[in-house]
């Protein structure tokens, strides 16, 4: 939209341009010369987030069962801190892609009530993630109810993948350590679930999880599938590391032993490698589906890894994927347990730095590929073809002519969700 600037000598001539010339009151007491536009904006202040206690629990339920529109519907019990003038976040900044790829216009139906009243709530106009709210004195719980469209690949009758980041809001002014979560979730009838939160209580299709931080929430997403099986790939007290598959069909779910035994093998050398686990518990929750784009996304104490149906029917054309699991579970360690300084950030609403993404993902993918060969998910012919293959792409890419790595780093700040046509021009995720 364009916007015509208005000189305030205009107002006399017309009434519909009195308004402005209000607005620009200050300018019109000056020479005329001088009478440019100023800024007119009025920002309503959103709190910082501090490292101060959070008292109570929020009360979070997600019902995934309409699948027949894909809305995941949200009923939070927030309590309340303090009477007075309070905002609402919707997360904003995701882990997984280090920028600003979470979308508040897949909120919908926003309603807060506190004790069977409703609260109005005003959208802020320079953050639209934020909802301005005034409690009443003496409110002690306020409730939120809103919806999340979704896609097929988020909710489906076969397969739900619940990431709570898409799922929530959450009070502006506290670091989210400090604030307690206690979920739940409605699933569609028949599915199985997995995840590396604890399960506190179940009912048939209804899972109710432990006290949470809203920290660890975050990153601990929960898999839902009707076909799906579980391979333990380690077993060692409450070390577990379990491998949990789930497929468009059960035909799919059939993991070879000889696949099963290459993971195992990585999870041994991993450990080897890196030590005691930062984790407990460790899910891989594996995905199939036909469209067979393959890539993963890395937590403290699982990984959500997507694979094609064929991924282990077809291994000899996984040359390139083959390191997945491996790369996810490294993170576990590099970019999780230990975090880039500039990287963590308090809340999923300020933004992440990325100076030592090339650390992050380098370091990471280098270990990935050792892992891999070393458990034989690769052989040594096929390792050596993979950095064949690197450099030679390296070689064919002149961006970093013009782009140095350290500029690189910054692509999740301006180029996500952009299409990059002159890949090797325009240089993205080296
Ligand atoms: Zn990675």
């Amino acid at each position: 939209m364009k916007l015509k600037a208005i000189t305030p000598g205009w107002s006399s001539a017309s009434a519909g341009l009195v308004l402005c010339a209000t607005v620009l009151g200050a300018a019109a007491s000056l020479p005329a010369a001088e009478r440019e536009p100023i800024q007119a904006l009025s920002r309503t202040p959103v709190a910082l987030p501090a490292d101060h206690p959070f008292r109570g629990t929020i009360a979070l339920d997600v019902d995934a069962r309409d699948v027949a529109h894909r809305i995941f519907v949200v009923h939070e019990k927030l309590p309340v801190q303090r009477a007075g003038a309070t905002t609402l976040l919707y997360p904003r900044w995701e882990a997984a892609s280090h920028g600003p790829s979470i979308t508040v216009a897949e909120l919908a139906g926003l309603d807060v009530s506190a004790n069977g009243r409703s609260l109005p709530w005003r959208r802020d106009a320079i953050e639209p993630h934020a909802f301005h709210l005034e409690i009443p004195a003496g409110t002690q719980t306020m409730d939120v109810r809103f919806q999340v469209v979704a896609d097929a690949n988020r909710l489906s009758a076969d397969v739900v993948a619940i990431a709570w980041q898409h799922l929530l809001l959450y009070p502006a002014g506290w670091y989210a350590r400090n604030v307690a979560v206690v979920p739940s979730v409605l699933l569609p009838q028949g599915l199985k679930a997995f995840t590396s939160l604890d399960v506190s209580g179940t009912d048939d299709n209804w899972l109710q999880f432990g006290r949470v931080t809203l920290e660890r929430l975050l990153d601990a997403p929960v898999l839902a599938g009707r076909y799906a099986t579980r391979v333990p790939l380690a077993e060692n007290g409450a070390d577990a590391i379990t491998f949990d598959l789930i497929a468009t069909r059960a035909d799919d779910l059939a993991l070879p032993a000889e696949r099963a035994g290459d993971l195992r093998r990585m999870v041994e050398q991993a450990l080897v490698v890196f030590g005691t686990p930062p984790f407990g518990r460790y899910e891989v929750l594996a995905r199939m589906s036909d469209e067979g784009a393959s890539g993963g996304i890395e937590h403290r104490a699982s990984a959500e890894i997507d694979i094609a149906s064929s991924y282990f029917r077809d291994w000899a054309a996984q040359l390139n994927n083959r390191d997945i699991v491996a790369h996810e579970f490294v993170h576990a360690w590099n970019g999780l347990y230990r975090v880039p300084a500039d990287l963590w950030a308090p809340t999923p609403s300020v933004p992440e730095g990325t100076s030592l993404l090339w650390m992050y993902e380098g370091q990471t993918e280098f270990w990935a590929r050792v892992l891999a060969a070393r458990a034989g998910l690769r052989s040594r012919e096929e390792t050596l073809d993979t950095l064949a293959l690197d450099a030679a792409e390296v070689a064919n890419r002149p961006g970093r002519a013009w782009r140095p790595l350290s500029d690189d780093v910054n692509y999740p700040s301006f180029m996500l969700h952009q299409s990059v046509p002159w890949r090797d021009w325009q240089r993205r995720k080296d």
